[in-house]
């Protein structure tokens, strides 16, 4: 089951890969954005960390809910809404312990979040193009029964591909979209970003 602990272990595993990784996401953003990707993760997960020190643990939710809530009122550039309103639906989602195809749909309440936020499509070179197949591999996994670690590799994989797989592909969406064809040739720095959350889940669940 995913409970308050295991929440909290994930949101801190993001915290520690986020701060790990700023250097790639910092030079990916520089080369389709404005650099600042890296920096704006590390700053809102650093003021999370925070956050969730004393924080009584009710439920899951309220872990992931104090996360999104975080992230939107600390990161200004266009991810800190995105992951905020993600985190804050996905906390909704739980209110308590959950099994895996609980925690799927609450990822998938995650990705509609951020879908009904950015208007971006699967294609537009976006977080929307990771956690689209991470998702419905999580799904798939929970649907033939495999236990949360399995349905979370699978997804945390899914992720992984899903940011790879943005490298030919033309930004539609946010800063990237005014390179136009410029764009093409270079991984996402959102996408990269949310291979790194699912990866971390997959951590945390592997135990
Ligand atoms: P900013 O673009 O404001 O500098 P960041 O650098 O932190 O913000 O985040 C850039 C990432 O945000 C992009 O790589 C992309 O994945 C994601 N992004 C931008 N706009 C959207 C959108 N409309 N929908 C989904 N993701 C988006
Ligand atoms: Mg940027």
């Amino acid at each position: 089951m995913l409970d308050a602990p295991l929440a909290e272990a994930w949101i801190r595993a993001v915290a520690a890969a986020v701060g790990k990784e700023e250097p790639r996401l910092t030079e990916l953003d520089s080369a389709i954005g404005d650099g600042d990707h890296g920096s704006n993760l590390r700053r809102g997960f650093t003021a999370v960390l925070t956050a969730l020190d004393g924080l009584p643990q009710a439920g899951p939710g309220a872990v992931l809910t104090k996360t999104g809530t975080t992230l939107i009122s600390k990161v200004g550039g266009a991810s800190g809404p995105l992951y905020g309103k993600a985190f804050r639906a996905i906390g909704a989602a739980l209110p308590g312990p959950a099994g895996p195809a609980e925690v799927a749909e609450a990822l998938a309440a995650g990705l509609d979040a951020v879908r009904a936020l950015g208007k971006a499509e699967p294609g537009d070179k976006t977080i929307v193009d990771a956690w689209t197949p991470a998702v419905a591999a999580f799904r798939d996994s929970a649907a033939t029964g495999a236990a949360l670690p399995v349905a979370a590799a699978a997804a945390a994989d899914a992720a992984e591909r899903g940011a790879l797989d943005t490298v030919p592909l033309r930004a539609r969406k946010g800063r990237a979209s005014y390179l136009g064809e410029r764009s093409t040739g270079h991984q996402d720095p959102g996408a990269t970003s949310t291979a790194l959350v699912f990866r971390a889940l997959a951590d945390v669940l592997a135990g």
